[in-house]
This record gives C-alpha cells, sequence and structure tokens, in this order.
C-alpha cells in the first residue's frame, strides 16, 4: 500500500514566501493565473502604520495590515506565523520565544480567521528549544531555509527543507526532474520558497513567471498550501491495517487515498475497506 494525495496524483506542489512584502500581490495574481498555491508567512507586529509610504527606492516594503488583510484574506492561500517582529529565535530566553510565536499566531487567526498552524523561521535559523516553542504554541510544520534538492516528504515537519529558493542554479534542472518523475514508488513533493522582495531587487521576476508556466496545470499535481499537505500527511500516517495486511481503517475526518497494486482507492472518514480485491 502506497500513500497517495487527494484523488490518487503521486505529485504535489507548494511555495512558501516571507514578510508580508507589497510584491506578494504580483506574485499572488501570477500565482492564481497558473493555478498554483502558496503560504505566506507574516510578521504581525511588523506591519507598518496604515497610511505609510516607504521612501523611494526602499525594496523591502512591508505591507499594512489592512492591505495585508485585503489581499491575502479569503484569496486560498495560506497565512502562518513567521513570528511577532522577525527576531533569530535561538537568541531568545524561551519565554519571549513562545511570545513571539504564540502572539503572532493569535493575531494572524483574529485578522484572517480559521486556524493558523504553520510557521517559518526567521532568518530559517533554530534550534531544539525553537522546535520545542513552536510545539507547544500548537504549530504543526516550520520551514527552513536549507535545501533539500529533493521530492521526498518531509519527515520532521518542525525541520522543514524545502526543495530550493527561486534563485538556485538548480531551479532548472529540478523542474525538469519533477515533471519527468513518473515510475518512482513513493509520492512527491516540490517545495519552492523565497521572498517576493527579491524578484524587484534582483530584476528577475522572469523566473518565477517561467517556474509557473512551466509547472502550473498539469493534471497530475496537487497544488495545494503547505498546511493542506501537512494536514494531509498527518491524516494518512493514521491510516491503519489489520493484522494480515488485507484491510485499512482509516480513524480521521479526511479522505485519504493510497495505491495497492496499481489501483488507486479512497477511504473515507471512518471507512474500512478490503486491499484484497
Ligand atoms: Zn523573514
Amino acid at each position: 500500500m502506497i500513500f497517495r494525495f487527494p484523488e490518487g496524483l503521486r505529485k504535489a506542489l507548494t511555495l512558501s514566501y516571507d514578510d508580508g512584502v507589497e510584491q506578494d500581490a504580483r506574485l499572488m495574481a501570477l500565482l492564481d493565473a497558473h493555478g498554483l498555491k502558496c503560504t505566506f508567512n507574516l510578521n504581525s507586529g511588523c506591519f507598518p502604520p496604515e497610511g505609510h509610504r516607504w521612501p523611494e527606492g526602499q525594496i523591502h516594503r512591508r505591507m499594512t495590515q489592512s492591505a495585508a488583510v485585503e489581499l491575502y484574506g479569503g484569496s486560498g492561500h495560506e497565512v502562518a506565523v513567521h513570528t511577532l517582529t522577525h527576531p533569530d529565535l535561538t537568541q531568545l530566553p524561551s519565554t519571549e520565544m513562545l511570545r513571539e510565536i504564540w502572539e503572532d499566531r493569535r493575531n494572524l487567526e483574529r485578522l484572517f480567521g480559521g486556524m493558523v498552524e504553520g510557521a517559518a523561521y526567521p532568518y530559517g535559523t533554530y534550534s531544539d528549544a525553537a522546535v520545542e516553542a513552536l510545539r507547544l504554541c500548537g504549530i504543526r510544520y516550520c520551514r527552513t531555509v536549507w535545501s533539500s534538492h529533493s521530492f521526498d516528504l518531509p519527515q520532521d515537519w518542525l525541520r522543514l527543507r524545502p526543495t530550493c529558493h527561486h534563485d538556485d542554479p538548480e531551479l532548472g534542472r529540478l523542474c525538469e526532474a519533477f515533471l519527468a518523475d513518473t515510475a518512482g514508488f513513493s509520492s512527491r513533493l516540490f517545495y519552492l520558497w523565497g521572498h517576493a522582495y527579491e524578484f524587484e531587487a534582483n530584476n528577475n521576476w522572469s523566473v518565477i513567471e517561467r517556474f509557473a508556466e512551466k509547472m502550473g496545470g498539469h493534471e497530475s499535481i496537487w497544488y495545494a498550501t503547505n498546511l493542506d499537505i501537512c494536514r494531509y500527511t498527518e491524516a494518512a500516517k493514521q491510516l491503519r491495517l489489520s493484522a494480515d495486511g488485507t484491510r485499512v481503517y482509516n480513524p480521521t475526518a479526511c479522505a485519504v487515498w493510497v495505491e495497492q497494486n496499481g489501483s488507486v482507492l479512497c477511504i473515507q472518514p471512518g471507512e474500512t475497506i478490503s486491499l484484497a480485491d
């Protein structure tokens, strides 16, 4: 029995962009045009005052709270914790670490509704204490900045390694390899990260335009936010097999797809199905 994504798909693609900058609007429009899904990691203690005007030439331009709510709210993309004020978590006492995560999560849930259960580490730095603080605050996954150059599903979701950054010289090769991958046994995940202001700083919006064109619109790929994928894999891990391995029970509230001897099976919430036929 092999774990598959919804509808039996073998591949999933997700993006993760940080800091809540004005350039996220252009990025989101581009992703929407190609059906890609992104998680935007926000610092709710860093919104500039309403009506703020950034000086000419400033590239890192955070959005105001109202602009952020307008852009991300109800967009179909995910908002996630990037801490309240963007400190290096590893340098903080544990009480401050908890406050930075907890307050950001509370603010984002108040502003955007729903559950905020994901995060990305400011500066990508983390420690065992930071991982524990995230776990205590109810965070299910947190992204680092260490590229895996791989499509393996994350094993350690609180030390999540992306496939690569959009400026990675390997990006083109990784896209080709992901699209060409058809024979593999395991399910595959392409995880891209970055900051949208970097496209302006490096004058290379073409990188993400090409990425979206090439990677979007494939029926074989599940386009999902980080949390969609995290929750789905958490549910899939809870499937229970009978002693002889011929029946499988789904104890979760989420339909889960598996592949058995070349056929795709969907196990509905609470259902037990036979793998033998
Ligand atoms: Zn950041």
